[in-house]
């Protein structure tokens, strides 16, 4: 038996050689795991996942499919599903209620009285890296964030030690999810393809990032998608697989440049793949095209993930990952209308100058005053205050004037029926009203208490000006030239994406259940134990967490500082 004396001292060695054991479990403080990265599909519906599985091969989707939590059954629980939206509550946890992001763009005559600003333009903050100086495009910055991200509530907590990155072709899309604490964000200059970002970032670009602007990748990238004299690369080459593998060549670049992963705290990449977009909207969901698309995302995510497992120390099992969408789509309106749905297209310039015509008739009988702002887009419809002002009307007047003509309006669009007979065939299809609401009910929250008011509280946004949201019937959308689809409903097909993870306290999986992409923010900011994002709604994913003893990382490499430092005291006594 050992005397207390010597069993205290062997209590005190346990002790030591315990404390100083790495902690298995989750913690962003002693970097467990390295890196986290966010793959953001843009336009990606679940169902592609089921749909074209027998396509994937290697590490890529199957990497979730096979070995991560696969929830089958994750939908935005709001109504505006638009890229800078989605992108948004994926980083916030949040909605547009709680982020203020409620489009692409908005009107604010305070900023532009020409045109709608966009979500993340900000004239403050000239753009960084492009090749003409960036003086003719304004710049951009996270200014209309109105919530922190996950990524922030690390930086927050970490003191600045985490790092957290944004990347995507397409600015509010690298800007939005990774917040403003982010290091940076870097896009591309939609003419030469460059990769920039903005002064609110940094001054210039770092060296691995001109280094790779210069490294002749963009003109590879033209080679691969047949376009060798695009003069325009987000439209030519963005819309094709050839800007995939070149997007996450840029974040290998990024994650080497950055040294993410190699820092005593977890570092984050939010990186948003924008191709499945571009090519989306072109030719719709059901297209070989786009199914080619799907699977060259495959092949280069299973590229990128072997990558990591040989970049990051201790490979795939430092990393956690998740994969998710900023929104669906729907059907080419054409398909589903041959299918017998009720998919019509909406004229949008008749919609407006009939709304205008109405509004004229109650408030300014025999003028043509535009009541109702220009490039109009739905869901949300701006109305254009100083005529309502001038004609003495108020917020509240001018936006029930406009709801309460709605349905003569989209009623007008309907092409009149050329007989009363029996319908031999299936009649046309023709745009309806679904509902609409006004920006103070929203904003007052006279919504109905059921699951679809809530959609539509989750949508009200404080930016742009006065405004109607305007829902059309299922399946139906503006109409645009040369066909295609588009996205910003509150129908299931606009809101359904994959939720997947990958990494330690996952337990691998199909989960099903209704889980909403704000659990994403709300999950990590919980496993790396940091405060949740300031407007944070999401649910913690804890169906698909393992018990936290059962969590493991690979063994560190030895670092040897205490007998080093050791010695080092021992001499500078002697
Ligand atoms: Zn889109």
């Amino acid at each position: 038996m050992p005397t207390p004396k010597r069993f205290l001292a062997f209590v005190t060695v346990c002790a030591l050689i315990f404390s100083s054991t790495p902690r298995a479990t989750a913690s962003a403080y002693d970097a467990h795991p390295k890196l986290v990265v966010v793959i953001v599909l843009d336009q990606f519906r679940a169902d592609y996942l089921e749909r074209y599985r027998e396509d994937f091969k290697g590490r890529g989707f199957k990497l979730f499919l096979d070995h991560g939590a696969d929830f089958l059954d994750c939908y935005y629980n709001y109504a505006n599903t638009e890229t800078a939206p989605g992108h948004s509550a994926i980083g916030t946890g949040a909605y547009t209620d709680g982020n203020g992001i409620g489009g692409n763009e908005w009107w604010d005559l305070t900023r532009n009285k020409e045109r709608p600003v966009s979500s993340v333009e900000d004239e403050r903050y000239a753009l960084v890296g492009v090749p003409n100086g960036g003086k003719t495009s304004p710049g951009a910055s996270p200014r209309n964030l109105l919530a922190s991200t996950f990524g922030d509530e690390l930086r927050l907590d970490t003191l600045g030690a985490s790092l957290v990155y944004g990347v995507s072709l397409k600015d509010r899309a690298a800007i939005l999810p990774a917040g403003a604490a982010a290091n940076g964000a870097f896009w591309i200059d939609q003419a030469s393809g460059r990769f920039i970002t903005s002064t609110y970032y940094m001054q210039q670009l770092p060296d691995w990032a001109e280094t790779f602007d210069d490294s002749g990748r963009i003109d590879q990238a033209k080679q691969e998608a047949n376009a060798p004299d695009s003069k325009n690369f987000y439209n030519d080459v963005g819309a094709t697989p050839a800007a995939v593998s070149y997007e996450l060549d840029f974040a290998k670049a990024l994650i080497t440049g950055a040294e993410l992963g190699k820092h005593p705290t977890t570092d984050v990449l939010m990186l948003s793949i924008s191709s499945t977009d571009i090519l989306g909207h072109r030719v719709g969901p059901d297209s070989p095209d786009q199914r080619a698309m799907v699977d060259a995302v495959d092949t280069d995510l299973d590229d990128f993930f072997t990558w990591l497992d040989k970049n990051i120390e201790g490979g795939l099992g430092n990393v956690w990952i998740a994969l998710t969408a900023d929104h669906g789509i729907a059907p080419v309106p054409a398909d589903a209308a041959k299918l017998g749905l009720n998919a019509a297209t909406i004229d949008m310039q008749k919609l407006v100058a009939n709304l205008n015509d109405a509004i004229n008739m109650k408030f300014s009988p025999g003028e043509k005053v535009e009541y109702l702002l220009p490039h109009e887009s739905l869901p949300y419809l701006a109305l254009n205050p100083p005529p309502f002002d001038r004609a003495g009307i108020n917020e509240l007047e001018a936006e029930q004037a406009v709801q309460n003509a709605l349905p003569a309006a989209f009623a007008s669009l309907v092409k009149p029926a050329a007989s009363t007979a029996p319908a031999t065939a299936k009649l046309p299809p023709t745009p309806e009203m679904f509902r609409s609401y006004t920006r103070l009910q929203m904003a007052d929250g006279q919504l109905p208490n059921t699951p679809f008011g809530q959609l539509i509280a989750h949508s009200y946004t404080p930016n742009g000006g006065w405004y109607v949201m305007v829902i059309p019937d299922a399946f139906q959308m503006a109409a645009h030239e040369g066909g295609g689809t588009n996205h910003f409903t509150p129908f299931s097909y606009d809101r359904h994406v994959p939720l997947d993870f990958y990494g330690a306290p996952f337990t691998p999986g199909v989960y099903h259940g209704r889980v909403e992409p704000v659990d994403l923010a709300a999950t990590f900011a919980s496993l790396l134990g940091v405060n949740q994002p300031s407007a944070s709604i999401g649910q913690i994913l804890t169906q698909a967490l393992k018990p936290a003893a059962a969590v493991t990382y690979p063994k560190p490499v030895p670092v040897r500082t205490h007998p080093v430092r050791r010695r080092r005291t021992a001499e500078s006594k002697q």
